[in-house]
């Protein structure tokens, strides 16, 4: 059964990016800026996979003329990663060239554990060419993870922290919130401590008071770091990370293809299925 966009409205901004675009304009009036999602993952044909490539690099100049403070978040398998490592690298490169041109900025999500190698052995090449133009994310609770955030720092990328939202087992990632907030913390510590402008993806108010003290007490600037939310989520944290002067970005996911991305924000949080059934009671 397929269900009316109504449900999604909730954390997905719109189906199509001209009805996305004065929730944009909206966010960045209040000093958040935006990364935008074209929602849909595992692409298993070039053609979709191509045109993928073209609508992708068709949004980086449609943000570019419309003038709005965004960059975009793109999964590696909307871009053939399921089909071929090289092809998929090849895409990539394509959007990245764009990326440079105008001076914007691609994020390439993390997805589920079976793409992490794959996904930082094709960020490792993107950013030795692409360099500021390029980022990744790290997934605290994966057990590998401590010895990728170290790498990666290392080299000086760019990378969001986030906890991860993929049903994994425990033989791959932690299972318990204290736990992961642990971890998060430990990586969070090293990504301020040794990079230049680390995101910090996460609602969570543990963690956030927690990154709030640990920059203050190391007199980390809060210009040099910044705060990211799901769409739909915490606007009013947003809008009042902007008005203490700490950087914040919305992560703003619209598309046809919004399922898989709705399922999961149902999954990881309880009060997310009231918050649906509510607005959906409002209308
Ligand atoms: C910008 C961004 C990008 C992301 N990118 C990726 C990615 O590339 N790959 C990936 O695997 N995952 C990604 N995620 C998802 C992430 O991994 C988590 O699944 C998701 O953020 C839930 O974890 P959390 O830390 O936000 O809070 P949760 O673990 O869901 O909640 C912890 C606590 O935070 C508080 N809280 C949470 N939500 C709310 C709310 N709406 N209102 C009030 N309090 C709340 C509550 O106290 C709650 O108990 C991303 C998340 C963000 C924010």
């Amino acid at each position: 059964m397929k269900l009316p966009f109504a449900f999604a409205r909730r954390f997905v901004a719109g189906e199509t990016f001209q009805e996305t675009i004065p929730k944009i304009i909206t966010f960045n009036k209040k000093g958040i800026r935006v990364t935008l999602d074209l929602l849909g993952e595992n692409v298993k044909d070039k053609t979709t996979a191509d045109k993928t490539v073209d609508v992708y690099t068709g949004l980086l100049e449609d943000i570019h003329t419309a003038n709005l403070t965004s960059t975009i978040s793109i999964k590696l398998t909307m871009m053939g990663l399921d089909i071929d490592e090289d092809y998929c690298k090849e895409n990539l490169f394509r959007l990245l060239d764009k990326a440079k041109e105008l001076d914007s900025f691609v994020r390439i999500d993390m997805e589920g554990s079976d793409y992490t190698q794959r996904t930082i052995d094709i960020f490792k090449e993107a950013f030795s060419e692409y360099e500021k133009h390029v980022g990744i994310v790290i997934q605290a609770y994966l057990h590998r993870s401590r010895k990728d955030i170290e790498e990666l720092a290392g080299l000086g990328a760019d990378i969001r922290l986030c906890k991860g939202a993929y049903k994994e087992s425990k033989r791959i990632a932690l299972q318990n919130m204290t736990d992961i907030r642990e971890a998060f913390r430990d990586y969070a510590k090293i990504l301020l401590d040794q990079t230049t402008f680390p995101r910090m993806a996460t609602h969570d108010d543990e963690l956030i008071e927690w990154v709030k003290q640990y920059t203050s007490e190391n007199n980390i600037p809060k210009k040099q770091f910044e705060f990211q939310m799901l769409y739909g989520l915490r606007e009013e944290t947003m809008e009042q990370f902007a008005r203490q002067g700490y950087n914040a970005r919305v992560y703003v996911p619209y598309g046809t293809m919004w399922f898989p991305y709705f399922k999961r924000r149902l999954m990881e949080r309880k009060e997310n299925i009231w918050f649906v059934l509510s607005t959906m009671v409002k209308k």
